[in-house]
Formats: C-alpha cells, sequence, structure tokens
C-alpha cells in the first residue's frame, strides 16, 4: 500500500516506520527539513528504542516532502498525525488538525481516486464529522464517503516500547462509515494477527479517551490508597502487587509514586473534563484524578524538607524525562518538582540519559550534570524517573526521597523515603 503519514513527531515516526517494515511505501510529510532529512538517512528525529534501526532497514521504502498534496495524490491512505495539544484552560488544540484538513482537502480536489484520511491524532468524539470532513468537503468540493473516505484509527503504543506496542497491541481500533475505508484499514492490520475492533468514528474517537482516562484513574486511585498506607505503615507496592493479581482488575499502570506525565494522560484526561464541561456534564472522578496526580509532586517536596531545608542547599534530581527510555519531557513530573526546588531556594543538579537536551531548553540554568553518579554528590537526591542506570548507583550514605521505588536506593540510602511506601 502507498501511504503518507503527516506529523514525523512520536506517533508519525513510529506508525510510518512500522508500516513500512511491514512493506508498505510511506511518505512522511513535516514541515521541519531537517527532521525529514533526518528520516531520510534512516535515523529517528525522536529517541525511541529500535526505532532508528527500522527507519534505516526501510529506507528504500521511505521518502519524505513538506508538500501535502504531493504526498496525497502519490497514495491511497493519508494518516493525520500532527499534535493536538492542550490549550490553557485544558481543551484541546485541534489547530494543527484543521490547518493540515484544509491542505489534505485542495489535495484531494485534484485527486480522481478514492482516497481515505485517516485521523491517528487524539481527537475528541465529533471532530471528524463536525471539524475534519466539513472542511475536507469545503476544501475539495467533493463528498464524504462517496468521493472519498475518513475513518478514525487511534494509537494505543507507549513511548519507550513504541515499536513493540505497534506489532504486539492488543487490539487495533478501526472507527468508519464507509466501508472502502473499513475494508482498507482492516486489510492494512490483518497481518498484525491482533483483535481488530471495527465500530463508529464517534465510538473511535472516545475509546482512545476512555481508555487513557481509565489508566490515568487506576494510577490516581493507587496513590490514594499508596498515601494511606504510607501513613499505615504499609508497603502499597506490595499492596497493588496483591490487588493486580485478580484478573478483573490486572497490576498494569498500577503502582503508586510520584504520578503520571507524559504527552497522553495529562493533556487527554483534561480535555475530556474540559469537553464534558462544555456539553454540562460534571467528571467528578476525572476531576479528583488529576487532583490527585498534581498533588503527589507536592508529596515528594514535603517529604524531603522532612529531612532537610533546600533553602541554599543542593538538591539532586535523577530522571528527568516523563518515564524511562524516552527523551519526552511533555508534563514530566520533573517540570513541578523542580519549580518547587526552585522557589524554596535550593540549587538544583540533574540527570537524565536522553532527555537533558530537551529540558535544558525550559530549564537553562539548571547544574546538568554528565553522569548520575554526579548528582548523588547533592545534600538530598530525588529519584524522579526510574530509568535502568539508576538501579545500579551506589545510593550509601545518601538521603534519597524516591518517587519510583528505585530498590538499590531503598535498600542502602542512610536516610531513604519513598512517596507512597
Ligand atoms: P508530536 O508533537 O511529537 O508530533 C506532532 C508532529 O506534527 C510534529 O512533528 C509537528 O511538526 C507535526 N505537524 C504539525 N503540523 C503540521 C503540518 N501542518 N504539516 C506537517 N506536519 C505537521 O506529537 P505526538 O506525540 O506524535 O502526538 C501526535 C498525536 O498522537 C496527538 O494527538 C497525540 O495525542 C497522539 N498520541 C500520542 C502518543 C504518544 O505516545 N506520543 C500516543 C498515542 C496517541
Amino acid at each position: 500500500m502507498k501511504i503518507s503519514i503527516i506529523g514525523t513527531g512520536y506517533i508519525g515516526s513510529v506508525t510510518g516506520a512500522c508500516f513500512a517494515e511491514m512493506g508498505h511505501q510511506i511518505i512522511f510529510v513535516g514541515r521541519d527539513t531537517k527532521k525529514l532529512d533526518l528520516i531520510k538517512s534512516g535515523k529517528s528525529p525522536i529517541f525511541e528504542p529500535g526505532l532508528d534501526q527500522l527507519l534505516l532497514k526501510n529506507q528504500e521504502r521511505i521518502t519524505t516532502t513538506t508538500d501535502i498534496a504531493d504526498a496525497v495524490r502519490n497514495t491511497e491512505i493519508t494518516f493525520i498525525g500532527v499534535g493536538t495539544p492542550p490549550r490553557e484552560d485544558g481543551s484541546s488544540d485541534l489547530s494543527q488538525i484543521e490547518t493540515v484538513s484544509h491542505s489534505i482537502g485542495k489535495a484531494l480536489r485534484s485527486d480522481s481516486k478514492y482516497h481515505t484520511i485517516v485521523a491517528k491524532s487524539t481527537v475528541l468524539p465529533g471532530t471528524i464529522e463536525d471539524l475534519i470532513i466539513p472542511i475536507l468537503e469545503k476544501e475539495s468540493g467533493k463528498k464524504a464517503f462517496i468521493d472519498f473516505g475518513v475513518a478514525s484509527n487511534p494509537e494505543f503504543l507507549k513511548e519507550g516500547t513504541a515499536i513493540e506496542d505497534f506489532f504486539k497491541t492488543d487490539r487495533v481500533v478501526i472507527g468508519a462509515q464507509d466501508q472502502k475505508s473499513r475494508d482498507l484499514l482492516e486489510k492494512l492490520y490483518k497481518p498484525l494477527n491482533v483483535p481488530i475492533f471495527k465500530t463508529t468514528l464517534r465510538t473511535s474517537e472516545m475509546i482512545k479517551f476512555a481508555s487513557n482516562a481509565f489508566l490515568a484513574t487506576k494510577i490516581s486511585f493507587a496513590n490514594e490508597i499508596g498515601n494511606l498506607c504510607k501513613e499505615l505503615g504499609i508497603d502499597s507496592y506490595s499492596v497493588f502487587e496483591g490487588v493486580g493479581l485478580d484478573t478483573r482488575i490486572n497490576p498494569k499502570f498500577f503502582r503508586t509514586g510520584i504520578g503520571f506525565g507524559g504527552s497522553c494522560f495529562p493533556k487527554d484526561v483534561c480535555a475530556l473534563i474540559a469537553h464534558a464541561k462544555s456539553k454540562g456534564i460534571t467528571t467528578k472522578v476525572l476531576n479528583s484524578v488529576m487532583e490527585i496526580n498534581d498533588d503527589q509532586p507536592k508529596r515528594m517536596i514535603a517529604l524531603l524538607k522532612k529531612h532537610i531545608n533546600p533553602k541554599n542547599r543542593t538538591i539532586g534530581v535523577l530522571g528527568l524525562a516523563f518515564k524511562p527510555d524516552t527523551d519526552d519531557i511533555r508534563k514530566a513530573r520533573a517540570i513541578p518538582i523542580i519549580n518547587m526546588l526552585l522557589k524554596a531556594g535550593a540549587r538544583v543538579k540533574v540527570y537524565d540519559p536522553v532527555a537533558m537536551d530537551n529540558f535544558r531548553q525550559q530549564f537553562p540554568d539548571l547544574h546538568y550534570t554528565s553522569s548520575a553518579s554526579e548528582v548523588l554528590t547533592a545534600d538530598a537526591v530525588l529519584i524522579v524517573t526510574e530509568w535502568k542506570e539508576f538501579e545500579n548507583l551506589d545510593y550509601h550514605g545518601k538521603l534519597v526521597i524516591d518517587g519510583r521505588r528505585v530498590e538499590k536506593a531503598r535498600n542502602e540510602a542512610a536516610i531513604y523515603e519513598g512517596v507512597c511506601w
């Protein structure tokens, strides 16, 4: 199949590389020629384990362009993978979706074949029908589902294990109204041999939000119980190991700590809350999910202050990325934690194996060290991301506040506090 991928960020680049690996011809469409040049030369524009190798291996099947029209005309299916960042009030900023829809619509005008446009970006229920289709129809002068197809195919992969998640996903969700687009997507994903769930456009859009909201709820629920466990002298890690053994519950995304960050959970839960509010619906559970999540970093600083006044002291931060194996710092827990440390008058020393360049753009004045062990020379150390290499440090004699349960630190540190254990 000939496939266009619009957007070369975390989702676009992984999706395109994985489709290429499946034997398809891919045209990546981006705005940044430097990123496109990287892709063209078989290098990933983002840090994602295995992505470089996949792009390099499939170079022959990959081309790049900045011209959406060119890509649409030369392919039969276009995946929209642009960003849907949060606005100040938590609602979804759909301007990137709007912009590319205008360009795709214009391209469709002179495209004589049946082309299918797929929203892979996370968009609120109704976005395809109420925003994307009207733009496509207006710009193309054509009718959706008659002259061109439109579908929803939300993505569920996790940064850090994105490629494995793509090929071994629990399910593929296809939202479609026209048979041609449904069949095309089914044919595309069939070789993965995973469950394919076919539904309507709106239901598919909602499945993505409901999934993220539920996983975020699991984490905040664990943290609420975890905070109580700490107070009662109970190890919340053991509690959730035990609870997770119940197959109705499942152990995944059920660990206590400083909460969730990243480009998806906070953004998508807030967008759902804002969307519900605009429809007059109050989201009591989701409001609490965000409230608990916002409080967990504050607990970390409160625990630190129990042992040391951070004013004019050097506090080390291990980990800046929102999770291990990514350089993504969007809504990372390190951001509120470091802001609180700076506000308290601390000197902040940080280390992350891959996310320091991204973090430096937001926090240029921190002390960025060249190794994790250098961070351990600080007066106290906060473990914010559970990178594997932090399991091999020597924590003897250190004051450690742990947000992610690093067992070696727990066993060795002179003074050790876990956020929920
Ligand atoms: P991102 O910011 O990393 O990538 C978006 C890309 O779109 C950027 O490279 C940007 O330059 C490009 N873009 C924007 N406007 C463009 C235009 N007019 N023409 C060409 N390119 C354009 O974002 P992301 O993390 O890849 O997320 C993309 C979407 O996928 C979002 O809706 C997100 O919610 C969803 N999603 C992300 C993840 C994840 O783990 N990152 C997982 C599932 C779903």
